[in-house]
């Protein structure tokens, strides 16, 4: 028999809305956490002296994503060779105090087979939400020919209203937790600006109407005023990138709480983009794009536009934490950008607004050495990482070791 539940005595939690510490025991129970501390538990921690906060979420990812993959080593790639290199990405990931990922644009489905397998604790991993294959149009963002990969389906390609609703209905399908399109262009591939809008009026309508009526919710790849308005008008969850929002956009974002997730690190980030090896299309878009894009963020902080923090770049436990270090450089303060990377995360994903454990709320959870709010890079190697309910990393891990003689 698996453990069920598990007691975390001693520990002190950080309010990500409010700064404050507060000195909580809890009982995790079935994955959540329980309504009465003080019942008996299958296990119990005693986590004296380390602070406690709900763990931190990567709104942006592609799982198995090679970026521009200079060595080309995706091009021939099997999906299990991807598979293989997906699942130690969020296994590292959940190791540096990362719980969730969403993840918004990946070949073959490999992010919903992981999420399912983490899910059932076989083997146990970090809460994943994914789109599965992201959706462009023809010529649209993403590509970077020539090098396609060869062996699966990274992208759907779709045109016209008939082949998006179709698209949508299918990811639906395929058990999709979100639908990701890409409506305007972006620094990755060559033919495009990173505003210039790809989708139709009513290819986005259909795509909105679809997927309002299956009740999924929709990402947009986004980098301009004109489409993110469209977009959160017709019930748009999230705006990714961002990269040449407006006040005006920003005020229609507030409005339709429409969440803003803006990866600020594909354009600030110039000695990770020289190490990684972009060509000079994206590499110079990215530096011509660093002042607009750092006062989009800006207005939509202003307007109230909810904020979530996505890297959109690899590792994901690596580039998380750096880009949670580039918020604060362009000028958001810590305790907004730990509530954004938590607590953002979580709600925009559907898990609720709670920023202390509260009953009933999903145990994804982290314990660190010091307060995250004196220093965020404790998050980096946390005594304790739960996800589920399970532990992940710290003491009592070997009790979910997973049972393979189902
Ligand atoms: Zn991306």
């Amino acid at each position: 028999m698996g453990i069920r539940s598990v007691s975390i005595r001693g520990v002190s939690w950080l309010d990500t809305s409010s700064g404050e510490h507060a000195k909580r025991d809890i009982v995790v129970h079935g994955g959540v956490i329980a309504e009465q501390s003080g019942e008996s538990a299958d296990l119990t921690i005693d986590a004296s002296g380390l602070t406690g906060m709900y763990g931190l979420w990567d709104c942006h990812a592609h799982v198995g994503g090679l970026m521009y993959d200079p060595d080309a080593q995706g091009y021939f790639e099997a999906p299990a060779a991807r598979t293989i290199r997906a699942g130690v990405n969020l296994a590292q990931a959940a190791r540096m105090g990362i719980t969730g990922v969403r993840s918004v644009g990946e070949c073959d489905d490999i992010d919903l087979a992981l999420s399912r397998a983490h899910e059932a604790g076989v083997p146990p991993g970090l809460r994943l939400r994914g789109s599965g294959c992201a959706l462009k149009t023809t010529g649209g963002h993403g590509v970077a020919y020539p090098r396609e990969y060869v062996r699966m389906r990274g992208a759907m390609t779709v045109d016209g209203p008939i082949e998006v609703a179709r698209a949508v209905r299918h990811q639906v399908s395929r058990g999709a937790h979100w639908i990701k399109a890409a409506l305007t262009g972006g620094l990755y591939s060559e033919h495009e600006t990173m505003d210039g809008g790809q989708f139709s009026d009513e290819e986005i309508e259909a795509l909105m109407t679809t997927a309002n009526q299956r009740g999924i919710p929709v990402a947009a790849h986004c980098g301009g005023s004109d489409e993110a308005m469209r977009f959160s008008r017709l019930g748009g969850r999230s705006v990714e990138h961002g990269y040449a929002l407006d006040e005006q956009a920003a005020a229609v974002m507030a409005k339709a709480s429409t969440w803003l997730v803006p990866t600020i690190g594909v354009t600030h980030d110039s000695s990770f983009i020289s190490e990684d090896g972009w060509p000079s299309h994206a590499a110079n878009r990215a530096a011509a794009s660093i002042q607009r894009h750092r006062e989009g963020l800006q207005a939509c902080l202003e307007a109230g536009v909810r904020i979530a923090v996505g890297a959109d770049l690899n590792p994901i436990g690596p580039r998380l934490h750096r880009e949670m270090e580039l918020l604060e450089e362009v000028g958001v303060d810590r305790l907004t950008v730990l509530h954004a990377a938590t607590i953002g995360g979580r709600e925009l994903n559907g898990l609720g607004p709670e920023s202390l454990p509260e009953p009933g709320a999903a145990a994804d959870l982290v314990l660190t050495e010091g307060s995250p709010l004196d220093d965020p890079k404790v998050l980096r190697d946390p005594a304790l990482v739960m996800a589920f309910g399970r532990v992940l990393k710290g003491e009592g891990t070997e009790h979910w070791a997973p049972d393979w003689k189902r």
